[in-house]
């Protein structure tokens, strides 16, 4: 399910405060909508409440714009045409979806594989949309994983054209879309006249830059799995990216055991064993998808990668609440 209700007031509250700017007049405005089928808020502080909300209406357009490019239900899409054409022949796309392409097979490469668009194979074997009743077959589980290969997506510089090499192939962005486009809704929104700072927030995928409406800067609460409505620590985000994936909006269950709905390449199957991952780096883009890969390759492995990483930070919700962070993630507790 998508709720409305985002994961952030589930598990990880998100909190940031906006209120009026002492002293210097600036506007603080927030916005929340729906948009990539998603709860966004997205706010602006500017000089003026007119700058603010031209700014916020300029990022929900670039949300937009992203998502007529890569959404894989709409039919007339650039990315549901690379999926049609699937085994059959190269499309030639918008350099934009090229180089997100390009960019996420880096990442499938950075993490083994576990990271992979062509994930989207799987879609007709999982629905998390609670019309589940049982287990799918292992012979067509397998059948659509036979499918998954980063490998098998074929990329062409010189004309930029995507190709999936065999039939049966698809891509999707749900691990990456979103990041992408909080990326790109702040870099429009900055360099807007009169802007301040801001926050993008694509349900818990966000983004925070310049000056906030808070003294204390942008920062971000942490909820404790273990108790509802309590908080672990916070976070300051001044400049950053935050990025939480978790299994509790989108799920099935079969037998008391709870699967998400991220895929495992590896297997076709759900990944199971950590609630949510959360990574903090400057990028929403890389950390949108490294929170799922992270997700694929579990609590050890996944500590190992980012724990590799410069400037990248995570923190683990485990199946048992238990929480573990990378080497360097600075929790401020209360
Ligand atoms: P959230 O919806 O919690 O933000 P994620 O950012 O982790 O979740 O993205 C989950 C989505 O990513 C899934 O709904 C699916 O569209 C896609 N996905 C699932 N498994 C993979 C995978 N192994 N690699 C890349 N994308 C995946
Ligand atoms: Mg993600």
């Amino acid at each position: 399910m998508n709720s409305f209700f985002s994961k952030i007031w589930v598990l990880f509250v998100v909190a940031i405060a906006v209120q009026p700017m002492y002293g210097q007049h600036l506007s603080a405005q927030k916005k929340v909508l729906k948009l990539m089928g998603s709860r966004f808020e997205i706010t602006a502080v500017a000089d003026n409440d007119t700058l603010a909300w031209a700014a916020i209406n300029a990022g929900i357009a670039e949300v937009q714009r992203i998502e007529n490019i890569i959404s894989s239900w709409d039919p007339k899409s650039q990315t549901s045409k690379i999926n049609r054409m699937a085994g059959l022949r190269p499309v030639a796309v918008d350099r934009e979806l090229y180089d997100l392409v390009f960019r996420a097979k880096k990442i499938s490469r950075l993490t083994g594989g576990a990271f992979d668009i062509s994930f989207a194979s799987m879609d007709r074997i999982w629905h998390f949309d609670g019309t589940m009743t049982e287990m799918p077959a292992p012979e067509k589980v397998a059948a659509a994983r036979a499918k998954i290969n980063w490998q098998n997506i074929i990329l062409d510089p010189a004309d930029h054209t995507v190709f999936l090499k065999e039939k049966g192939m698809k891509i999707g962005f749900g691990a990456i879309g979103k990041g992408y486009a909080a990326n790109r809704a702040k870099a429009i929104m900055q360099n807007m006249k009169g802007m301040h700072g801001g926050v993008v927030n694509a349900s818990g995928d966000l983004i925070t830059w310049g000056k906030s409406a808070d003294p204390n800067g942008w920062t971000v609460k942490i909820a404790d799995p273990k108790e509802k409505g309590k908080v672990l620590g916070w976070l300051p985000v001044q400049d950053m990216a935050i990025v939480t994936s978790g299994d509790y909006e989108r799920f099935v269950e079969f037998g008391g055991k709870r699967y998400a709905h991220i895929i495992d390449p590896r297997t076709g199957y759900p990944t199971t064993g950590i609630k949510s991952v959360t990574i903090v780096c400057p990028d929403t883009e890389l950390a949108d998808a490294l929170a799922t890969s992270v997700f694929v390759l579990g609590k050890k492995q996944g500590l190992e990668l980012v724990n590799k990483m410069k400037g990248i930070e995570c923190l683990i919700v485990t199946d048992d609440n238990d929480i573990v962070t990378s080497e360097n993630l600075k929790l401020n507790y209360y």
